[in-house]
């Protein structure tokens, strides 16, 4: 195959590298290696599979600088934080080579005395997954490493945007002593007839996707043709809520923390912060201070807290949403509009109210926009009023309001206090429109494995 495609640095606006190109061709190729590679590698033992996993941990943990390098120059984000993203990748890999050791089964009471019942679980056979673009490593570890624990085969479609960074992840595993049909890339300039080839294909047994909910739907439906096993990990519109109680030093530190990481590029990241009507004031002038000291500039500069947006179609829907709110008489007390190139300057807007496109849309940027609530109710009843349901935070002192608000919040993730609530070992993912099924944990292998009943007459 020789056609290839280029990948841009949202940065310098330059080519950093091209990636082949695969059509439909190469991904028939793809899929009948996957199920070659499943029907091998589902007969090694959690042993075996582990040893290649740790193997393959240690040589991502090993070339950390280099991965986050070229993570900064195919989708721009600043270097020092695509070294902790290297890092959380790395902690799926670390965790799913123990977890391969404790996919156990059970045997269960019969109703007969002559019977046993017995339940194993088995992996699902070849995976197809695809991923965005904001995580360029993490996003594959968090399926690939379960899926490979598990013993399944899979093959992965990265984003256009970085396919850079998923190469050279296939590569270090073909390195580290992993099968090349076992996990595959796949990178493409046409999604969508690459990916219909594995939807029509009854081979291939399940579909783990991570991106847009609009996207997603359309997948989900598209995989229910051959009814693969589904798991979507899609869009979120987080609340960010902050009592009048709270503790405010921590509280300005841990938004901006879930803000304006990967310049607001992230399912998680608060799209929109409710404070207390007794701490508003207090809160968006320190905040301000904060957002206003951000270090905007090149992703390669290990100072650099903000890089530039993704593409012009991000960077324009981030100005729109802005232009609207203060259209509609919201004030930027911070930033509020574009920098050079693809920079969008770090914004704080307060005033904001029900209505405007930024509380109902995933914005996407380095955005914040601040509700002044006085109720506790009215503010959870506000941070609920979206068709999303990834994650939510909340900032409280009171043990009862921190159980009582976690509790009444529809989603799948709730950080008490806590801005950054992800880690391998606990489920992430969402309710409503932000998706079905968890990556993470004990939960997360658990989407690659079937259960088999087995009931024995002695
Ligand atoms: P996107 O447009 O939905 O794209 C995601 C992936 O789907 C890319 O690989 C894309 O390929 C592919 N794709 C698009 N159309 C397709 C089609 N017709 N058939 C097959 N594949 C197709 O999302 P994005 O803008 O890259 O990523 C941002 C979104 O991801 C946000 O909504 C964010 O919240 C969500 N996200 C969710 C999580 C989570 O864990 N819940 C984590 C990270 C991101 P191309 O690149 O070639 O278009």
């Amino acid at each position: 195959m020789s056609a290839t495609f280029e990948v841009i640095n949202p940065a310098s606006g330059r080519p950093v590298a091209s990636a082949p190109d695969n059509g439909p061709a190469e991904a028939r190729q793809a899929a009948a290696r996957a199920v070659a590679g499943f029907g091998h590698w589902r007969r090694t033992t959690a042993y075996e599979r582990s040893a290649v996993l740790r193997a393959w941990a240690s040589a991502l943990l090993a070339r950390e600088v280099e991965i986050a390098r070229l993570m900064a120059q195919e989708m721009g984000k600043p270097v020092t934080e695509a070294r902790g993203e290297v890092r959380y990748a790395v902690s799926f890999v670390e965790w799913y080579a123990e977890e391969a050791k404790r996919v156990y089964g059970e045997t269960v009471p019969s109703q007969a005395a002559h019977k046993r019942i017995l339940v194993q679980s088995q992996p699902v056979g070849p995976v197809y997954a695809i991923t965005p673009w904001n995580f360029p490593a993490a996003m594959i570890t968090r399926k690939a490493a379960p899926a490979l624990a598990a013993g399944c085969s899979i093959v992965l479609k990265p984003a256009e945007q970085s396919p850079l960074t998923a190469m050279h992840l296939a590569e270090l595993w073909v390195a580290s002593g992993g099968p090349p049909d076992v996990f595959q890339v796949l990178p493409t300039s046409n999604p969508g007839a690459v990916s219909e080839v594995f939807f029509d294909d009854p081979a291939i047994r399940k579909l783990s996707f991570t991106g847009s909910t609009e996207v997603g739907v359309r997948l989900a439906a598209q995989a229910a043709k051959t009814m693969k096993r589904v798991s979507l990990e899609l869009g979120g519109h987080a609340p960010f809520l902050v009592f009048a109680d709270a503790d405010i030093e921590s509280a300005v530190r841990e938004v901006l923390a879930s803000k304006f990481r990967n310049a607001g590029q992230t399912c998680v990241c608060a799209n929109r912060i409710y404070v207390h009507d007794a701490v508003h004031d207090a809160f968006v002038e320190r905040f301000a201070a904060a957002v206003a000291a951000l270090r905007v500039g090149d992703p390669l500069d290990e100072a650099t807290q903000i890089g530039p947006l993704v593409d012009a179609q991000g960077l324009d829907k981030v100005r729109a949403h802005v232009d609207d709110a203060l259209e509609r008489g919201a004030t930027a007390v911070v930033g509020g509009s574009a920098g050079e190139g693809l920079v969008f300057c770090p914004t704080v807007l307060t005033g904001v109210a029900p209505g405007m496109r930024i509380l109902e849309e995933e914005t996407f940027g380095p955005v914040a926009p601040i509700i002044r609530f006085e109720a506790d109710e009215e503010a959870v009843r506000q941070a609920n009023d979206t068709p999303y349901g990834l994650a939510a935070y909340l900032w409280t002192r009171d043990l009862s309001r921190a159980f009582r608000v976690a509790e009444a919040l529809d989603y799948g993730i709730v950080g008490v206090n806590d801005g950054l609530p992800s880690a391998a070992q606990a489920p992430f993912g969402g309710v409503k429109m932000s998706g079905v099924g968890r990556e993470g944990g004990k939960w997360g292998i658990e989407e690659y494995l079937n259960l088999k009943f087995i009931s024995m007459a002695l």
